[in-house]
């Protein structure tokens, strides 16, 4: 299986293109494009009655095995055997089998219409980060051995990505994790669930500033590419092609877990940020899988709903982008909408760069087709499945509470924007799967608000604060933040 660049020329893209590990390390391609296959490998109906029995890391295994070529057979079973267990993937709701990785709820059957709920966030730090991270941990640990080398991961976090990072990393051979957060930002639940790592490849940086102080921290040691190079530093945002593959998986697994013949078609609706998630759904579509819709839910900061209305896709700025009750949704750009553009733009990287380009230079582009936009492959979405909804604070405690008195289930903030929005796309005759993104315990301020009680913590989270913690606390000044890594990598 090989992999091109989204913006590579069409001469450069024979030549230039990689294997799976040659990308796994990394982050962007040198062109500023993002990596996808050269062709999306094609699952037989032969193949899908048979992944029925599988277990999920069984499933994961066949795959990833589509994807990862390079990388020997039993080598890659073994990771995934590792990676997909009923110890790592422990905080079911009661009534619900660890053993099933993402077990799937039935919410409401009335006609034909069905609404199903599929957990995503029962690994380590509650939330659907973990489906990947986790895997992605056993790669690099994996890939970095064999070259006898070693990786010091750095990034900034708002929540949720620092922790996943983290917990995939605690402990890993050759492997460090340099991770920056808004000082006293997090909620004391995220602080707790970081800080209280006493690994001692683990380093938590508060940053005294805000969210965007840290990443700028962070673009600004990436930018010094001979110190990039001396301290091993790679990262583990989004766009990392192996998190995306991982996170193929639980679509197969959700469409063969609701469905009992390869005739049924199911929808799935995914709570949307950085449209890494709902790529993978995509990706998973053009496979083969039986998807009717792929519908992206929105908070506030609605970039995607818009394009998905509309045709335009406009980027916000900073003082456009809202803190909402649903934060890690609350983006600016997509950073993955780009792979999808590729496919919509019918695998043409000369446009896929011209359009990116303006992005940058004129903050966003308009494929409505209207006059003076810059085409018309708006018309060509419904056709990839996609549709959108978009959901507010208002509609979040709604949601939430309704849930609670219908079903007898708390869910949290992000789920809750899902499940708004698939309530709206109900077809009959297609099972509507909402992924839940993470357990309502990891935004409880917004839980006690909307249901007046706590929300609910898995054993074992109950006393989290109560740990002691470890971390620095440090001005937002660079070089202290390069000499810091420096004298903690000894390279
Ligand atoms: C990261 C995250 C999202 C958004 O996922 P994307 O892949 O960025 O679209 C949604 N919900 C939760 C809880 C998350 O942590």
């Amino acid at each position: 299986m090989q992999y091109v660049s989204t913006r590579a020329a069409a001469s450069a893209a024979a030549s230039s293109s990689q294997q799976f590990s040659d990308i796994l390390l990394g982050g962007l391609a040198a062109d500023g494009g993002l990596f996808l296959p050269a062709d999306y490998p094609q699952v037989t109906g032969a193949e899908l009655d048979a992944w029925r029995q599988l277990s999920y890391a069984d499933l994961a295994f066949e795959i990833l095995k589509k994807f990862a070529t390079d990388i020997p057979e039993a080598d890659l079973r073994a990771l995934t055997a590792k990676t997909y267990t009923k110890e790592v993937y422990k905080n079911v709701r009661a009534g619900e089998k660890a053993s099933q990785i993402t077990p799937l709820r039935v919410l409401e059957e009335e006609g034909g219409k069905k609404l199903v709920l599929q957990a995503l966030s029962n690994g380590p730090t509650l939330a659907f980060k973990d489906m990947a991270m986790q895997l992605l941990g056993n790669l690099f640990e994996y890939a970095l051995a064999k070259q006898s080398a070693q990786l010091n991961i750095f990034g900034a976090t708002s929540g949720d990505t620092g922790s996943a990072a983290e917990y995939a990393m605690r402990g890993k051979k050759g492997i460090r994790v340099f991770m920056l957060s808004p000082h006293k930002k997090m909620s004391a639940f995220q602080t707790a669930q970081m800080f209280s790592l006493q690994d001692p490849n683990i380093f938590n940086i508060a940053i005294e500033g805000v969210f965007d102080d840290a990443q700028d921290m962070v673009k600004a040691v990436s930018n010094d590419l001979e110190f990039k190079a001396k301290q091993k530093i790679g990262t583990v945002n989004s766009i990392n092609w192996a998190r995306v593959v991982a996170q193929v998986v639980y679509y197969f697994r959700g469409y063969l877990a609701a469905t009992t013949s390869n005739e049924q078609k199911v929808s799935f609706t995914v709570p949307s940020g950085n449209f890494g998630n709902i790529c993978a759904g995509h990706i998973a579509r053009m496979m083969g899988l039986p998807i009717s819709k792929l519908v992206a839910a929105t908070n506030e900061n609605d970039v995607l709903d818009e394009f998905f209305r509309t045709g335009v896709y406009r980027v916000r700025k900073s003082a456009e982008t809202y803190h909402t009750s649903s934060p890690s949704m609350d983006i600016s750009k997509a950073s993955n909408f780009e792979r999808f553009i590729y496919d919509l733009v019918g695998r043409d990287s000369e446009r896929t760069r011209a359009l990116f380009h303006k992005v940058e230079t004129q903050g966003g582009f308009d494929l409505s087709g209207k006059p003076g936009s810059d085409g018309d492959e708006f018309k060509l979405v419904a056709k990839y499945g996609f549709k959108s909804g978009k959901s507010t604070h208002e509609d979040r405690l709604n949601t939430i509470r309704d849930v609670a008195d219908d079903y007898g289930i708390v869910i949290d903030t992000h789920t809750a924007d899902g499940i708004k929005v698939a309530k709206e796309n109900l077809e009959n005759g297609v099972t509507m799967i909402v992924l839940e993104t993470a357990l309502a315990a990891k935004f409880n301020e917004t839980i006690l608000d909307a249901l007046g009680e706590d929300a609910e913590r898995p054993e074992g989270f109950e006393n989290i604060e109560d740990l002691p913690q470890k971390f620095v606390v440090m001005k937002p000044d660079v070089e202290v933040m390069k000499a810091y890594i420096a004298a903690n990598t000894g390279l």
